[in-house]
């Protein structure tokens, strides 16, 4: 039987690349449940969504009835959870949806996870995965030259989503702790490319310049971010899902430490060069650089030690900085149907009536 994975947070950022990573390069059925917040887009799943092997579900992951139909429905070999409010500045101004979808609503899938995993039988109990997808940010920030984060470092969040994202990877090791269930753990760097909702930093400033708005960096631009292309972290998933040692955790980075000012400039020189039909009155993309006041309890560097996914699984990212920037630059120039829908809010209007089931 063709083996089954549930993805949760299917239609974000990560987990539309996750989905369109297993349709195209794996024979596996997909579930991908989704509640679709405003973070949440069907139309990136436009390249894989009429395949048979595709099934989406608009179900929160707190409503633990809806969970256990779908594990009962179609009894997945894995779960890949990537569902989670995702904004540090949205945390900020309000914790609640982060603590409801990140810690009860990791709790709440663990739970139906469990009730469909101790009713497996043996051989299926044994190969069955549960991978938490998390961040590097739950290890807080590093102060100048000091050491990466490595899979030991203590945990130190500093914001209200990086806390959230801390106390959901702290249950998912205790339900391997206390209740034996196979899991997995990725804590990555920041993603970047194509499919990012407009409200991120990349995005944020690329369809800025082109409209001719400022270009927001927050304090002096120094804080420092360890980038990594999306498509590189869906294969490091994959791979980590396919052969990654039940119970261990792994760091997952692009060896791209960059300040966020350069990331800025570097977004602007590739504008010149690809959009060189400024908007008017626009003489240099790099004048619309507004430095702001920094955000409240701003991690000043991440950086990641990504040696143990290399050494025991042998990944490393395809991309570097350069390439990825690029690909992601083209990618908005190429596809203004997908932004002008979110800043319009017209993705939002047609998602009644999406769901297939078996
Ligand atoms: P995203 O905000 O783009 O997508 C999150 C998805 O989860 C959306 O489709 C949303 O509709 C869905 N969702 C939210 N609440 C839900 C709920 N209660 N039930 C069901 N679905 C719900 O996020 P992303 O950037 O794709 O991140 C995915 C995961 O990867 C998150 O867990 C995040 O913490 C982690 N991560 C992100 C980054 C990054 O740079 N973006 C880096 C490392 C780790």
């Amino acid at each position: 039987m063709t083996p089954c994975i549930l993805v949760t947070g299917g239609a974000g950022f990560i987990g539309s690349a996750v989905i369109r990573e297993l349709l195209t390069q794996t024979f596996c059925v997909v579930v991908n449940v989704d509640k679709l917040t405003y973070a949440g887009n069907l139309e990136s799943l436009a390249s894989v969504s009429d395949s048979p092997r595709y099934h989406f579900y608009p179900i929160d992951i707190c409503d633990a009835a809806a969970l256990d139909k779908v594990f009962a429905d179609f009894k997945p070999a894995a779960v890949m959870h990537l569902a989670a409010e995702s904004h540090v500045d949205r945390s900020i101004d309000g914790a609640a949806d982060f603590i409801q979808t990140n810690v009860v609503g990791t709790y709440s899938l663990l739970e139906a996870t469990r009730r469909y995993w101790s009713g497996l039988p043996e051989e299926k109990r044994v190969a069955f995965r549960f991978h938490h997808i998390s961040t590097d940010e739950v290890y807080g920030d590093l102060e100048g030259t000091d050491d990466l984060f490595t899979e030991t470092t203590s945990y130190s969040p500093s914001s209200p989503y990086s806390a959230s994202k801390a106390s959901a990877d702290h249950l998912v090791r205790a339900w391997s702790r206390t209740y034996g269930m196979p899991i997995l753990v990725t804590n990555c760097s920041n993603n970047y490319g194509p499919y990012h909702f407009p409200e991120k930093l990349i995005p944020h400033v690329i369809l800025n310049a082109l409209s001719g708005k400022p270009l927001p960096v927050y304090g002096d631009g120094s804080q420092v971010r360890d980038w990594l292309y999306v498509e590189d972290h869906a294969r490091a998933l994959l791979e980590v899902l396919n052969r990654g040692t039940v119970g261990e955790t792994y760091n997952i980075g692009g060896h791209n430490e960059q300040r966020n000012i350069e990331v800025v400039k570097a977004i602007c020189d590739l504008l010149e060069e690809l959009a060189p039909d400024r908007p008017e009155g626009v003489d240099a993309y790099e004048d619309l650089i507004t430095y702001v006041k920094d955000r409240p309890g701003h991690d000043r560097r991440y950086a990641i030690d990504a040696s143990k996914i290399q050494r025991e699984l042998g990944w490393v990212p395809v991309e570097t900085f350069e390439s990825g920037l690029r690909k992601t630059v083209q990618w908005y120039l190429n596809h203004p149907e997908w932004w002008q829908r979110i800043l319009s809010g017209a993705y939002k209007l047609d998602r009644a009536g999406t769901v297939k089931s078996q």
